[in-house]
């Protein structure tokens, strides 16, 4: 059984080091760390292969060269193999690119894959919409969000909570999974343990050419969207004292607050 799980290198920083003019992220300004959610779909993964002897996993990153730290770490954890698609023409890509180029490398260079398995949403960008949009690349099923996953030979049983309760699906491999937030808490490698693999483990550089794509690709270019500004909302914080009748202090509160406070509430507020 071979299980790819995608694993996203994220800055471990509140602050993103935004490039303003590209409209990019300046990542080798930012200390890198595994997406917390591609670790909990990594521990799925070696939760699955437990008792299992024919279980093959590959961990998968598309990210920039500092990003085989991750995939060095997943060996350690226990990861197979790690796999990094890195290239200067795969920088800059949306949502939709960074599925396109992921399923291209499962597509071309691991189709015998049975199970791909995905975090809910990553800690910098939060979109949530790799993990389906890579199903749809790959025309698999998927199910999202999922606290659980159990297997019986192809058939791979499947655990969420909605809202108040608990669902339970069933799908015939292959397919995709994406792995909830806090479903899977990660075990610890003993830290001699975790260099030597490091040290040891191969990660698997591959390049544009390599994924054959097209001569003239460019992700920061071909991505349909387009992030215009990344900023840090601001706080304000301001303390008054209205004074008078109740009367006078609640026309004074409208008169001068109604706008924020009718957008507040989502309703217009007229002082009857
Ligand atoms: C602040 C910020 C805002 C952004 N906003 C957008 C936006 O609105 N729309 C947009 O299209 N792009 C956006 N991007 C670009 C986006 O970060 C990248 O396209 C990214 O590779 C995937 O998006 P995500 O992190 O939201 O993934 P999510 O869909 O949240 O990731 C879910 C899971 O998919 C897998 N995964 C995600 N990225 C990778 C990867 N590179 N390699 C391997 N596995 C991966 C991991 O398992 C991860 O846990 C933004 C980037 C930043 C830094």
């Amino acid at each position: 059984m071979n299980i790819i799980v995608c694993i996203k290198q994220v800055p471990m920083v509140s602050e993103l080091p935004w490039n303003a003019k590209t409209g990019t992220l300046k990542r080798e300004l930012a200390q890198g760390m595994m997406d917390p959610s591609s670790r909990q779909a990594l521990e799925a993964a070696l939760r699955l292969k437990q008792g299992r002897g024919n279980v093959q996993i590959t961990a998968l990153s598309m990210g920039p060269p500092m990003a085989e730290e991750v995939l060095h770490q997943a060996v350690s954890l226990g990861a197979d193999r790690g796999v990094l698609l890195t290239d200067r023409r795969m920088a800059g890509a949306d949502t939709y690119l960074t599925s396109f180029i992921l399923a291209e490398y499962i597509r071309k260079l691991a189709p015998e894959t049975d199970l791909v398995l995905c975090g809910s949403q990553t800690s910098d960008s939060e979109t949530a919409q790799v993990g389906p949009q890579l199903a749809c690349e790959l025309n698999m099923p998927a199910i999202g969000w999922a606290s659980d996953i159990r297997l019986s030979g192809r058939t791979l049983t499947v655990e969420r909570h909605v809202d108040d309760f608990l669902e339970t699906l069933e799908m015939d491999l292959p397919g995709l999974v994406t792995i909830d937030q806090g479903a899977f808490a990660p075990g610890y490698a003993a830290l001699g343990g975790i260099q030597d693999a490091f040290e040891a483990s191969g990660v698997e550089i591959v390049n544009a050419t390599t994924l054959g794509l097209d001569k003239g690709f460019n992700a920061l270019k071909d991505s349909p969207t387009r992030i215009l500004d990344v900023y840090s909302p601001t706080t304000r914080k301001e303390n008054r004292v209205l004074k008078g009748a109740a009367r006078s202090v609640v026309d004074q509160l409208f008169k001068e607050y109604g706008k924020t406070i009718s957008s507040a509430m989502g309703k217009d507020l007229k002082p009857k």
